[in-house]
Formats: C-alpha cells, structure tokens, sequence
C-alpha cells in the first residue's frame, strides 16, 4: 500500500486496534496497521471475563484476530514499532518505523495500550499475572478463597479491600513501610479481620509462577498463594508526547466523545485513554471508533456530490 492511499493508520494492533481496523477494512477504507507485538495480557496464560473467549491463551487470541483482519486487502498489518509521528504543515500525520520507513496519512488512531512498570523485586516478574494478579475481574474468581496478600497504600485501600472480600475473606493488607491511611481505614480493616503489616516487604517466596509467601525485613514469612498489586503504569510509547497529545491527571490521553485526542485527525482507544482496563472494552471501543470514522470518511467523500 502507497504512503498516498492510506486512510487510516493505526499504531498498536491489538485489542483496540484490530477492532478498529476490522470495522474501518470491512468498510472498505485503507488500513495500515503497525505493531510491535506486547499487549498488556501477554504474560496470563488464560483471558478472562470476555464472553465467547473465556479462559482463551492470550496469544492465540492475538493469532486468530491477527488472521481475521489481515483477509482484507484492505487492511495491511506490519510488524513494526513506531518510533516517531508527527503533524506535518499541511495536517497530515506522518509516522516512522526503523524497519519499513515512514508512512502518512491524514487520521491516526493511538491503540497503544499502557506500559505496567513492576517493581524489580526477584520473582515479581516471574509471578505476575498468575499468582500475582492486578484485577479482581480478570482474575479474581480463578484464585478465590485462598489466603490473599493487598499490597497498596494510601485511602483507596478501603475500596480494594472492600472489593476483595467479595472474593476471599483470608486478606493481609501489606504496606511496605508505614500506613498513610488515616483511622477509618484502619478501622474498616479492623471490623472485616483484615490483617496489616507495615513491615517491608524483603522478598518474595515461590515456586516458579506460583506465590508461597513474603519474606518480611525482620525476618518474618507470611505464607499467601495470591498477592493483588496495583503497580504503576505508563502510556505504551511516547508517540503521543511526540505529538503533543494532553494527558489527564491520571496519565491517561484526553479524548472527546469521539476520542479524539487534542491534538486534531488523531484518535487514541483502548487501554491508553480510559480506566476501564479489560478486553471487551478494548474491542469494543475499537469497533466504535472504527464505524464512527468510516461513516465520515464514506460521508465526506460522498455528500459534496449531491446536487
Ligand atoms: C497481567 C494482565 C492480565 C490481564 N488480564 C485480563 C483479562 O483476563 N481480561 C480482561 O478483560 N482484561 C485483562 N487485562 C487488561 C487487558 O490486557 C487490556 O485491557 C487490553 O490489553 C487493552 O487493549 P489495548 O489494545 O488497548 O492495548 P494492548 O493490548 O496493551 O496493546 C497495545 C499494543 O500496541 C503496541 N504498541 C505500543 N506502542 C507501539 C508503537 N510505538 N509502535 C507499534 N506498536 C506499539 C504494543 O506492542 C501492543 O501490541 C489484563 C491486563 C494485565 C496487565
């Protein structure tokens, strides 16, 4: 495909930006997908709470949707980072890959998902997303009942703790360091038998994937076989920054009602701009956004005809 006869260029082709692609192919607009391979799922042997596809492999999830997007001549998928995108003069967006060079077109979709950073504790890595998990919807009944390990600080404490014990009342709260929760959170632990431990947190004991239990620094081990953690995120890349896309308070990149960024013919979707973090809303933002631009596209080539 011509840099000249793209429509669309979506940068991320996963979740959201197969969807999106998908919708905007069958509506036969001119995709590029470009894609580096890392959705956020890739390390949990099983995706949950996705209906027709739960408890599917991730990676043969990403396969087949790779497979049914990639039948359309209209859409081109292209393994490849993007590693610069900028607004040309004329409004155009212009995006670099080092592999196959640059591409433009006049819209970019952002579906370029957010980067978790884990803390670089040995064995964190290795246990994440089986026996440490991050969310109670995508995991949460797989490990439920067993004794259980928060580790968060600060107020939202109370709603992750009221959250778990829908699915386990065996539940250690685990500062690492001092509490920065006032009395009522302490309190609210203290009437549902919360355990809490302010002791730091040492080392992780387990058996490859599965958690054993944390070592503590005074010497002390707490035997757990599920550990939530709320670990801290990035955007995906720095595109959007290259671009001069706004994030929100949250890091999270600042779309209308259309999602469109603030940066004008770009679009972000999926895990990048909303705090709704699970799949179906990926695809299914995905879809939206997809059929929203293709129905302009249609629209704009074809009302000025009208007499
Ligand atoms: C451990 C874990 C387990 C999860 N399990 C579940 C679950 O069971 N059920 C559920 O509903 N949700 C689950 N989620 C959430 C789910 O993974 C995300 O909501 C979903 O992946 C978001 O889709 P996305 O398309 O926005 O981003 P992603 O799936 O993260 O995809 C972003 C894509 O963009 C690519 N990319 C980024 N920058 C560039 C660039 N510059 N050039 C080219 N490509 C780029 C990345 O390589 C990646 O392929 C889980 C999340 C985690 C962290």
């Amino acid at each position: 495909m011509a840099a000249s006869e793209i429509d669309f260029i979506i940068v991320g082709g996963s979740y959201a930006g197969l969807s999106a692609a998908l919708a905007l192919g069958r509506a036969r607009c001119r995709v590029l997908v470009l894609d580096a391979g890392q959705p956020r799922n890739r390390t949990t042997p099983h995706a949950h709470n996705l209906l027709l596809h739960d408890g599917d492999a991730p990676a043969e999830l990403a396969a087949r949707a790779r497979q049914q997007v990639a039948a359309y001549p209209t859409v081109q998928l292209l393994e490849a980072r993007a590693t610069a995108a900028e607004k040309l003069p004329d409004g155009t967006l212009q995006v670099t890959t080092a592999a196959h060079g640059t591409f433009a077109a006049p819209t970019l979709l952002l579906a370029t998902g957010l980067r978790d950073e884990l803390p670089p504790l040995p064995g964190f890595a290795e246990c994440w997303s089986t026996s440490i998990v991050h969310c109670p919807y995508c995991h949460g009944y797989e490990v439920a009942d067993q004794p259980t390990g928060l580790w968060m600080n600060g107020e939202m404490v109370a709603h992750m703790v009221a959250m778990l014990l829908n699915w386990t009342r065996e539940l250690t709260v685990f500062t690492n360091g001092p509490a920065t929760f006032g009395a009522d959170v302490r309190a609210l632990l203290a009437q549902h038998s919360v355990s809490l431990e302010e002791t730091p947190v040492a080392a992780l004991l387990h058996t490859g994937p599965q958690l054993d239990g944390l070592g503590l620094a005074d010497g002390r081990a707490l035997p757990l076989r599920v550990l939530y953690a709320k670990v801290p995120w990035q955007q995906g890349c720095d595109l959007p920054a290259q671009l001069g896309c706004e994030l929100d308070e949250l890091g999270l990149l600042r779309v209308d009602e259309l999602n469109q960024t603030t940066v004008p013919g770009v679009y972000a979707l999926g895990d990048n701009c909303t705090m709704m973090h699970q799949l179906a809303n990926a695809i299914g933002v995905g879809n939206r956004v997809g059929g929203l631009l293709s129905r302009d596209l249609i629209l704009g080539r074809t009302l000025p005809m009208r007499p």
